[in-house]
This record gives C-alpha cells, structure tokens and sequence, in this order.
C-alpha cells in the first residue's frame, strides 16, 4: 500500500531547477531512501511532500491527503526532521520534547522516547551542551513525539562520527520495525545501502533509478566474481557447464569464477559433489557506487 505518491513533481527557484519530473511512490513500513549528491534536489522534494514547499507543478498524495490543502491534519501524521534543525541554547531535552508533545492531540510519552532514543542520562541538559549525535537523537525524538505513521528524516547522519552513524542506524531500524514508515534522504552511499529497502537516486533534479539497494546494482552490474583455492584440482568444464558461470580463470593457485545469478550457490554446490573444498573462498560484486556510477556518469560524492 502507498503511503506517499509523487508524479511529475517540478520546483524551481528563479532560474534554478531543484526538482524536474521526479516520481515516486513510498510503501507502507518501508524505509525509503532519497540519495543523490548535494544540490540534486531530495531537500526540496522531500518538503513538498512534508507541505513546507508548493511544487510548481505535479502531484503529491500523503496519506490519501493533499499536503497543501490538508496541512493541519498531515502535520498530526508526519514527522520531519529537516536538516540543521536547530533549538534555543537553553532548553533541555525533557523541556523540548514535552513543548513538541504539546503540539499534538496523541503524542508519545516524552520521557520514553528519551529513554528509546538513549538520552536519559542528558534529560537536564540544555541543548547548546549536547554533542552531535545527541542533537541528532534528540532531533529524531522530536519528529517522533507526535505518533506519527510516516517520518521525514532529512542527512540524519551528517557531521556524526562513525560509532554515533551506526547507532543512529539501528535507531532507524527500530522506528521502521515499530510500524513507522520512513523516508530518508542521505547523501551518504553505505547509508543507503545499508538502511534502505527500497530508494530512488536522483540526480539533477531527476530520477535515475528507482529499486532496491541489490536491486539497483544487479541491473547495471549483474557479474559477480568468485575466489577461491580448491583442495584437489577441478576440471573447468565442471564450472563452464554451470548456466550461472560466464568465464573460469586461474590466478596463481586461485580458481577465478564469473558468473550471474545464483553463482556462488551452483559453483559451491558443484565442488561439493566433486568433494572439493573451497578455500580461502571470497564473493566479489559490484557496489551501490558503482551502480551510481553506471547510472549517472560520475561519482556520488565528487
Ligand atoms: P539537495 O537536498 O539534494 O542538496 P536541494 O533541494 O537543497 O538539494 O537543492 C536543489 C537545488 O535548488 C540546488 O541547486 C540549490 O542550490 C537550489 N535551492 C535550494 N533551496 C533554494 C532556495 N530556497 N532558493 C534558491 N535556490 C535553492
């Protein structure tokens, strides 16, 4: 079921066009990634669909709603943490939650999400001394307090250290597990493949692919390659046979195999009919990156 529908969305600033022709539809319970570079145009789209920006053309559906027209009623359905949301210095995190809570008819429980959110120990602290990746949680706890069925999560991770990056994932997780559906936009490649179930890359504005994280790069990169040491010699033809295996080369005393599909699954299946043991055996495919590469002509982060 679609909870969020974009077609033919088109904004533009002056002589700048941010969004140009985008479409997409979000699933219930899904974590949905928005990724491209900077200035690709996922900030503007996402705030159409949050109803902080009127599209110049095309349509957005949230919820069955319209979200210009039905801004009061989608603001009690969708959360949104936009980029850089900043507080004032002073007020602390219960403070903070307790005044959003009050903005909604059905808020959560402040003081649980403080703990979900792992900001117990700051629930005094005033914001100017949280650090980064505690603004980031309390900022996720913000767009939550409300109960909401979609979150709009907008470059949660910039600026976090690795460790903080990847709590702040499993965080994410959990909210998407919860029943929440999510849509994140993230410049970040290892992001989105980790954390997306589905996600459309755009790139000047545009959609250039629309798919799973495996998804995307099984269609513009389908060969997988192979390695391993066999334990006893192995007589290519018993790979060339395969219908998966497109080639078989040796390096040194590595066996090389090519292959599309469920290779690793019908060449390890072999050998072990044959009573041959796989060692040192590595699976080598092609990256998100590289399928951005393949899709747009430049690199993600250049
Ligand atoms: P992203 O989120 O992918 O970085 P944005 O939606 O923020 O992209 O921006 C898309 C394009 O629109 C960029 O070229 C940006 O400079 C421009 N832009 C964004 N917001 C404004 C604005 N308020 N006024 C003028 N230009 C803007």
């Amino acid at each position: 079921m679609a909870v969020i529908e974009v077609t033919n969305l088109h904004k533009r600033y002056g002589e700048t066009v941010a969004v140009d022709d985008v479409s997409f539809s979000v699933t219930a319970g899904e974590i949905f990634g928005v990724l491209g570079p900077n200035g690709a145009g996922k900030t503007t789209t996402v705030e159409c669909v949050a109803g902080l920006r009127v599209p110049d053309g095309g349509g957005v559906s949230v919820l069955g709603l319209d979200p210009r027209r039905d801004a009061t009623r989608l603001r009690q359905l969708v959360g949104v943490q936009l980029q850089e949301s900043q507080l004032p210095d002073r007020l602390r995190v219960t403070e903070a939650l307790e005044l959003y809570a009050s903005f909604y008819r059905n808020p959560a429980d402040p003081a649980r999400l403080i703990d979900e959110l792992g900001l117990g120990a700051k629930r005094n602290t005033p914001y100017e001394k949280l650090s980064g990746g505690q603004k980031q949680r309390l900022s996720i706890a913000l767009a939550l307090v409300g109960n909401p069925k979609i979150a709009i999560l907008d470059e949660l991770t910039t600026g976090l250290d690795p460790q903080a990056r990847r709590d702040t994932w499993g965080l994410i997780e959990r909210v998407r597990d919860s029943g929440v559906t999510v849509v994140l936009v993230t410049h970040f490649m290892e992001e989105a493949e980790r954390l997306c179930d589905r996600l459309a890359v755009i790139d000047q504005g545009r959609v250039v692919a629309l798919d799973s994280p495996a998804g995307l790069v099984s269609a513009v990169a389908p060969e997988q390659r192979i390695r391993f040491r066999p334990s006893a010699p192995v007589d290519d033809r018993l790979l060339t046979e395969l219908p998966q295996v497109t080639a078989v080369t040796r390096s040194g005393t590595q066996v090389v195999v090519t292959g599309t599909g469920d290779v690793l699954h019908a060449v390890t299946s072999v050998l072990a009919r044959n009573q041959i043991i796989a060692a040192d055996l590595r699976l080598e495919q092609a990256t998100l990156d590289d399928a951005f590469v393949e899709l747009t002509g430049h690199r993600l982060n250049d």
